[in-house]
């Protein structure tokens, strides 16, 4: 599905990435550690297309797109979860929903999905969301914007979400729901790979890998 093969990144003269290569599976949830700075969001990033200078490959189910846009990358079936969540504060939980909805083109034989039932399909993955759609995403707690932020962008009808760090930072309890959330979108063959240090998400994943200072170190035996 997913295949990054010798990705290097730049921030000006500062090389943030060292020939990093990786792949995702369709239907799996691969989870990148590393330390602050290692350069996870800068990997997420460079896939999604709004990362710095790259050089290298990245192949979505079978496709070059390193040179692509993010927009044609999303509209190809690449979803992205930024760390900084970026809602819209003003907007209601619905509206925030309603402004990433897309209509995917069915797969050959497949009924196209509504944009009502989609959103039915990620309410009822999120139900805390349910109950509070006429609430302002200024007005949620952070783990309520995060699940947020990860329903709308579900709602573009991605085939792979990328997550960078989507439990830093959020009260225990909606850590697990939202760790419950990705396990349901995996098992509905959703591809995943996820930034993430807390081991909560690593403990379910398919694989765990590594950066450490920009590069990928062999996992421990
Ligand atoms: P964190 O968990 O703190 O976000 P990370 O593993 O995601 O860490 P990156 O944010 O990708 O790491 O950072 C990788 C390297 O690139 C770091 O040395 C960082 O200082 C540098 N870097 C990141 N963003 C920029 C930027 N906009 N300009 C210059 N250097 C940057």
């Amino acid at each position: 599905m997913l295949e990054v093969q010798n990705l290097s990144a730049w921030y000006g003269a500062a090389q943030a990435l060292f020939g990093v290569s990786l792949r995702v599976g369709a239907g799996e949830m691969v989870v990148l550690e590393g330390l602050n700075g290692a350069g996870k969001s800068t990997l997420l990033q460079s896939v999604i297309g709004l990362g710095p200078r790259t050089q290298g490959q990245v192949l979505f189910q079978g496709t070059p797109i390193e040179s692509w846009p993010a927009h044609r990358r999303a509209q190809l079936g690449l979803g992205y979860v930024p760390e900084d969540r970026r809602l819209f504060a003003d907007l209601s939980v619905l509206d925030n929903l309603r402004v990433a909805a897309r209509v995917a083109t069915p797969k050959d034989g497949q009924v196209p999905i509504t944009v009502a039932q989609r959103q039915e399909q990620v309410l009822e993955l999120f139900p805390a969301l349910r109950a509070m759609l006429k609430r302002r995403a200024a007005e949620m707690s952070g783990g309520e914007q995060q699940m947020l932020s990860i329903a709308r962008t579900l709602m573009t009808a991605p085939s792979l979400l990328l997550l960078d760090e989507p439990c830093e930072g959020i009260a225990p309890l909606l850590v697990e729901s939202i760790r419950d959330a990705l396990l349901a979108l995996r098992k509905q063959g959703l591809a995943l790979l996820i930034a993430e240090q807390n081991a909560l998400l690593a403990d379910h994943a398919d694989r765990v890998i590594t950066l450490v200072a920009g590069q990928l170190s062999e996992p421990v035996a």
